[in-house]
């Protein structure tokens, strides 16, 4: 596959991508605006990742910080985009990440989240932050369990500059789409739950992959992180 064939291949897919999830938006009696789409480029190298970018996708989600940090400068001079991180952050990797991170999608625990809002002040940084919860109760995944989050209302409002704004979760990897949408839904409902105990805004809803958006979309999610979707019919 040549260069140019791949950076057709890419246009296409993320061009499919829009339309369904703007179909997803419509249906849902949404605004195709009110869902921003992350592409997830952890599959691919900074090539790629380029061409993902080119094709139009402004914010692009990255699962580990040692290659947002070095795709993002490999990246500097291309056109500009948003750096997400939706995976793991670890203590010793947040001070060379929150520079090049605008958001991060998955503060687990009380302690990173008051660690992350330090380093935030030192650092004079803007980065928006998303609270992961664990909405299937899969063991191997990662978050707050829904009540201890709701127990900490008070100390989520006591957080800043660090600037939350929202929930992130994803779908148990057993569920079935009827049962990942009653799972996005009860993280909607807990947002408006934790919206009013904790009194912060939290607009926005973290939820839906390729396999899943439309559930999420359905449940208002307001960003979905699709990767796989982006890449078919590329050799990679
Ligand atoms: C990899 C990943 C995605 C994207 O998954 P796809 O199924 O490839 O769209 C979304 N969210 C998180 C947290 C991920 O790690």
């Amino acid at each position: 596959m040549s260069a140019e064939q791949q950076l057709a291949r890419l246009r296409a897919n993320w061009q499919a991508v829009v339309e369904q999830v703007a179909h997803a938006a419509t249906s849902a009696s949404r605004t195709p605006q009110s869902v921003r789409i992350i592409g997830v480029t952890k599959y691919v190298d900074p090539e790629v990742t380029a061409g993902v970018i080119a094709a139009g996708c402004a914010d692009v989600g990255e699962s580990r910080p040692q290659q947002l940090v070095e795709k993002a400068a490999a990246l500097a001079a291309a056109p500009p985009a948003r750096w997400h991180l939706i995976g793991p952050l670890q203590r010793n990797k947040a001070r060379r990440t929150l520079p090049v991170a605008a958001v991060i999608h998955s503060i687990d625990s009380l302690k990173l989240l008051r660690y992350l809002d330090t380093l935030v002040a030192e650092l004079g940084v803007a980065v928006q932050g998303l609270i992961e919860v664990n909405i299937s109760g899969d063991e191997a995944k990662h978050g707050f369990s829904p009540s201890e989050l709701l127990r900490q209302a008070e100390a989520l409002a006591e957080v800043a500059p660090l600037e939350l704004v929202g929930l992130m979760g994803m779908a148990g990897l057993q569920s079935n789409a009827a049962e990942a949408q009653r799972e996005f839904a009860a993280l909607r409902t807990l947002r408006d739950q934790l919206a009013v105990a904790s009194g912060l805004p939290l607009p926005e809803l973290s939820m839906g992959m390729s396999g899943d958006f439309t559930e999420a979309i359905a449940e208002g999610a307001t960003m979905v992180r699709i990767g796989s979707r982006l890449f078919e019919g590329l050799d990679r």
